[in-house]
C-alpha cells in the first residue's frame, strides 16, 4: 500500500473534524490531529500487530471473562462519537492474564486488558474509564498520528505492523526495544505525547459519561496506577512509561465531569462475577516471566530484539497459509502465518519457530528471511551489491558465493540474485540466497533467505513465494 497516496484525503479530514457533539453542556472540544495514513492502514498495522500479541502473550480464553469484557467494551464504542468511528475498525477486547496494571490498544481497534487491571479496580466504572481513554486513542488515531510526525525516513521500515508486535511484546523487559531502538511500539507508537493523554483523557470521559459512567473513575484509576507505579517498582511503569501524566489529571477529568450529563447508569451487575471469574484462573504471568520466554538477545542495539525458540531444537515446515506484512513505504510481502516478525533497526528478520536465538553466546539466524535496506556503495547494482557482501562476510569469514549472479526482477525493477554458501552455526552447511535492488532514492534494498543444507528442500517454495509477493513500495503511486 502506498503511504503517500492518502495524503490529501486526510487533510480534508482534520480540516473538517472537530468532534464537539451539539448539546447543552460545554465539554471540551477534542481534535483529531494531523495523520498522514488512511483509516484502514491503522486497521492493518492493528490487526498484523495483535496477531503477533496474540501469539505471545497469556490470551484469556474463559467465555464468561470474554463476554463481560466485550460487552463493556462494545458499550463504550456504542456511546463514541460517530464522527470519529471509521466504518473500518475492528474494534476487540482481550483479556491477558497479566499482571502488571495495564491495558493497550493498537491502531484501528484491537484491545488488550491485563487481568491486573481487574485485580486493581474497585468498580467497573474504573476499568471502563481506562478502557474509554484507550479506545479514545483508536479513535484519534494517535499511534499513526505519533509515526506522522517522524521525521527520519529510515522509520518507515520501523513503522512496520511487525514492529509494533514485535515491540509490544519485546518490550516485555522495559529492555532493548524501548531503549535500543528507535522504532518500538513503545517510542512510536504506543508513546504518547502529554497532549495527546490529555487528549485521550477528555474524549475518554465523554465516552464514559454518555455509556452511564461517572468519568471521576477514570481519574480515581490513574491515581491507583500512580501509587502502585511508585510503590510496587513494577507494575505500574509500563503504563506510565507509554501514557506520560499531562499534570492535574485529576483536576481537570473532573472539571470535565462536570460539564457532562452522565447517562442512565449502566448496569455494572457482571464485574463482581467477573473478578471471580479472573480470581479462578491459573496465576496471571508478569511481564517479566513473558519476555524470558520469549527469550532475549540482550544486545539493546539494532539488533532484533529477542529470540524465537531456541536455535538447535527442531524448526517446523513453514505454514501453507500465509499473511501480508508491509514496511511501511517500502515494502510489501507475504510470509508464513507461523513465522514470527523480527524488527530492528533498518533490518526485518521473519523466521520459524528456533530458527533465531542465542546459542554459545553468539546471536544465530539459522531459517528465514530478512528484508532490509543499507547505504548503497556504488551506482552499480553489481558492485553495490558485492561492496555489501563484503562487509557482511567480515563477521562471516568462510561466507563464499556458489555460481553466477543473475539478472532477476523485483517488483519490475532490474535487481540482482546471489547465491552463496557458508558454515552453518548449527552444524553442516547452510545456503544463502540474496536478492538485491535499487530503491528510489538510492538505497540498496535487499530480500535474504537463509537455511541450512538439510532443510533446503522444505523451505524451497515458501521462499519462492515470499520472493513472488514482494513489492517494492517507495515509488508511491507511480
Ligand atoms: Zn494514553
Amino acid at each position: 500500500m502506498a503511504i503517500s497516496s492518502s495524503s490529501t484525503r486526510t487533510a480534508a479530514l482534520v480540516m473538517a473534524l472537530s468532534v464537539s457533539v451539539p448539546g447543552l453542556f460545554a465539554q471540551t472540544p477534542v481534535k483529531l490531529p494531523k495523520n498522514r495514513y488512511t483509516p484502514q492502514q491503522d486497521v492493518q498495522l492493528g490487526r498484523e500487530a495483535a496477531a503477533e500479541i496474540r501469539k505471545q502473550y497469556p490470551i484469556i480464553e474463559d467465555p464468561q471473562i470474554t463476554r463481560y469484557l466485550t460487552g463493556l467494551g462494545d458499550r463504550l464504542v456504542a456511546a463514541a462519537p460517530p464522527a470519529l468511528k471509521e466504518s473500518v475498525y475492528e474494534y476487540s477486547f482481550t483479556p491477558v492474564n497479566l499482571t502488571e496494571i495495564n491495558a493497550f490498544a493498537l491502531p484501528g481497534g484491537p484491545m488488550f486488558v491485563h487481568r491486573g487491571m481487574f485485580d486493581a479496580a474497585a468498580a467497573e466504572g474504573e476499568v471502563a474509564g481506562v478502557m474509554a481513554h484507550e479506545l479514545s486513542h483508536v479513535l484519534l488515531r494517535h499511534g499513526t498520528a505519533n509515526a506522522s510526525k517522524a521525521q527520519n525516513p529510515w522509520l518507515q521500515l520501523g513503522q512496520l505492523a511487525g514492529a509494533l508486535g514485535g515491540a509490544v511484546v519485546g518490550g516485555a523487559a522495559g529492555s532493548a526495544i524501548s531503549q535500543g531502538t528507535e522504532f518500538g511500539l513503545g517510542t512510536l507508537l504506543l508513546r504518547y505525547s502529554r497532549d495527546f493523554e490529555k487528549q485521550a483523557d477528555l474524549l475518554g470521559a465523554q465516552i464514559m459519561a454518555r455509556a452511564g459512567y461517572d468519568p471521576r473513575a477514570l481519574a480515581r484509576m490513574f491515581e491507583t496506577i500512580e501509587r502502585e507505579s511508585k510503590t510496587s517498582g513494577g507494575s505500574g511503569p509500563q503504563w506510565m512509561s507509554s501514557h506520560p501524566n499531562p499534570g492535574n489529571r485529576t483536576v481537570y477529568i473532573t472539571r470535565e465531569a462536570e460539564t457532562l450529563a452522565i447517562a442512565a447508569p449502566a448496569d455494572e451487575r457482571g464485574f463482581r462475577p467477573a473478578k471471580a471469574a479472573f480470581a479462578a484462573l491459573p496465576a496471571a504471568k508478569s511481564m517479566s516471566d513473558l519476555a524470558r520466554a520469549g527469550g532475549e538477545d540482550g544486545s539493546g542495539g539494532g539488533e532484533a530484539p529477542r529470540s524465537v525458540g531456541t536455535p538447535g531444537e527442531p524448526v517446523p515446515a513453514p505454514s501453507s497459509q500465509f499473511r501480508n506484512i508491509s514496511g511501511g513505504k517500502v515494502f510489501q510481502a507475504d510470509v508464513p502465518s507461523n513465522w514470527t516478525s523480527l524488527p530492528a533497526k533498518s533490518t526485518m528478520k521473519v523466521v520459524p519457530q528456533n530458527g533465531y536465538g542465542q546459542l554459545n553466546g553468539q546471536a544465530v539466524f539459522s531459517h528465514g528471511v530478512e528484508f532490509g535496506i543499507t547505504k548503497a556503495g556504488s551506482r552499480d547494482l553489481q558492485d553495490a551489491t558485492n561492496v555489501w557482501l563484503k562487509a557482511v562476510s567480515q563477521n562471516n569469514p568462510d561466507l563464499r558465493m556458489a555460481g553466477e549472479q543473475r539478472a532477476i526482477r523485483i517488483s519490475q525493477r532490474s535487481a540482482l540474485a546471489t547465491q552463496l554458501v557458508n558454515p552453518s552455526p548449527l552444524g553442516g552447511r547452510e545456503r544463502i540466497g540474496v536478492y538485491t535492488t535499487f530503491l528510489v532514492d538510492g538505497t540498496l534494498f535487499y530480500y535474504l533467505t537463509i537455511v541450512p543444507d538439510s532443510d533446503a528442500p522444505a523451505f524451497q517454495d515458501t521462499f519462492r513465494r515470499i520472493a513472488e509477493s514482494l513489492r517494492l513500495t517507495d515509488a508511491g503511486n507511480r
